[in-house]
């Protein structure tokens, strides 16, 4: 199936859910205003579901909306669920955040999804993009008088690159057929640089790769492990955590934010691709992600059933670590 397709029974089922009433809301993707785009849409009714769209730029973590609905909406959702979706779904079931009967998963097989920044990069950063599509394993990029055909592997975003579970981990509807697993477990390599560090080293290679850092939070925002109601950062009494753009402020947010997410990251990358100042997020969660594997043999929303380590103690547990 091709992207219009999947885009079609997406539509399809959400209709059909809607209008049997099976679920009050359908969150999926919608066209942007510019292209690359696309956002997240909460479709209530079967005309509103036709505006849900597919393509390699849905790059949102929808079920970050799971835990954020307003109140009265306690009622079943639907969500479309591309494996890293789906494995935080499971997540916040784990942390009991949302049950198993009050989301409808629609599952869809990821081919992996693209960075636009790195279109833009190739392109050239002064041409306007005014239209892009993709075809097969290409992507067709156009602007006013111009047109450019990219190879689809090279605009990839870097943890789709290394992503282990395409396929949705659950589902209820699934669309499209589920693809061959992939094996990406290079994300490793992430945050090898670091580790060959000693410790100034590794301060001095932090400091540089916050250095633009804003505190925007939208890195907070568009995770889906981030949904305390008060954020450690936003807390005035005490205030945890300074306001500025100090380097141990910033230090102090990230280090923080990414132990909150210790043996909970699915490596989505939606922090990575809502950061405005393009920053190097996962080189930081991908080495909490990878101890966490290596120390308790544990990777977050791969199945139902194993308790998240850091939710539960064994006398064995390793803490050679602990000094
Ligand atoms: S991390 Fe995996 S499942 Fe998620 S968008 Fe990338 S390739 Fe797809
Ligand atoms: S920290 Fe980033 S990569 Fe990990 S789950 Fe949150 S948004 Fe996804
Ligand atoms: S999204 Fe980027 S700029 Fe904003 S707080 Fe996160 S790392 Fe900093």
């Amino acid at each position: 199936m091709d992207n219009k397709d999947i885009a079609q029974a997406i539509r399809e089922a959400a209709s059909r859910l809607l209008a049997e009433g099976a679920v009050d809301c359908v969150i999926g993707y919608e066209a942007g205003t510019l292209p690359m785009r696309e956002r997240p849409f909460f479709a209530y009714t079967p005309e509103e579901a036709q505006r849900l769209t597919w393509t390699g730029f849905c790059c949102n973590n929808l079920a970050n909306f799971l835990v954020r609905r307003p109140q009265g909406e306690a009622g079943k959702v639907a969500v479309v669920a591309q494996g890293c979706v789906s494995r935080s779904i499971v997540g916040l079931i784990k942390e009991h955040q949302i049950t198993r009967e009050q989301v409808h998963v629609i599952g869809v097989a990821s081919p992996g999804m693209l960075d636009r920044d790195k279109v833009q990069a190739l392109v050239g950063p002064e041409k306007v993009i005014t239209a892009v599509s993709e075809e097969g394993e290409d992507l067709l990029v156009e602007g006013p008088g111009w047109q450019e055909r990219l190879p689809r592997k090279k605009v990839m975003r870097d943890n789709c690159y290394t992503c282990v579970q395409r396929n949705p981990v659950i589902h209820d509807d699934m669309i499209g057929e589920e693809s061959e697993p992939t094996h990406g477990g290079q994300i490793d390599k992430v945050a090898a640089p670091w580790e060959k560090l000693d410790t100034a080293g590794r301060l001095a290679a932090f400091a540089e790769n916050y250095q633009d850092c804003i505190r925007c939070y939208a890195c907070r925002d568009a995770c889906p492990l981030c949904y305390c109601h008060v954020c450690f950062v936003d807390e005035s009494q005490p205030q945890w955590c300074g306001k500025t753009q100090d380097g141990s402020d910033v230090l102090t947010y990230h280090l923080l934010r990414a132990f909150h997410c210790a043996g909970r990251c699915t490596d989505c990358g939606a922090c990575e691709s809502a950061c405005p100042q393009g920053i190097k997020v996962r080189r930081l969660t991908s080495k909490i992600e990878k101890d966490v594997r290596e120390l308790y043999g544990y990777a977050p929303g791969l199945d139902e059933k194993s308790v998240p380590p850091l939710s539960a103690h064994k006398p064995d547990d390793p803490q050679g670590f602990i000094k």
